[in-house]
């Protein structure tokens, strides 16, 4: 699946499964047929939605894991800023890095 996201991140184009398909895609809506008629009468979620903006690809978070700023603590609007919310997000959900003292700190 391609992804192409505009500068600011928050909006992407997706393309679908029939190839040459694009489908413009946010957080909160996507323009295919799945999210139209289905998710979001239930505030779900399209598979194009979860690729863009609620699914990180494994070598990105081994990226990150990897990355030595959150051994040391990185300051957190730093790190919003250096990463991004999403993968911000993700990790603190997953509990890969925590909180502590206005910095991230990774646990994983
Ligand atoms: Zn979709």
């Amino acid at each position: 699946m391609k992804i192409e996201y505009s500068t600011d991140n928050k909006f992407a184009h997706v393309e679908s499964s029939t190839i040459g398909r694009w489908y413009d895609v946010t957080m909160y809506s996507c323009t295919c047929p799945d999210y139209l008629h289905r998710q979001k009468k239930v505030n779900g979620k399209c598979k194009h939605m979860i690729a863009a903006f609620f699914q990180l690809k494994s070598e990105n978070i081994s990226q990150i894991k990897k990355e030595s700023v959150f051994e040391k603590g990185i300051d957190v609007d730093e790190a919003y800023k250096l990463f991004g919310d999403e993968k911000i997000e993700y990790l603190l959900n997953r509990q890969i890095i925590i909180e502590h003292k206005h910095k991230f700190i990774r646990l994983k």
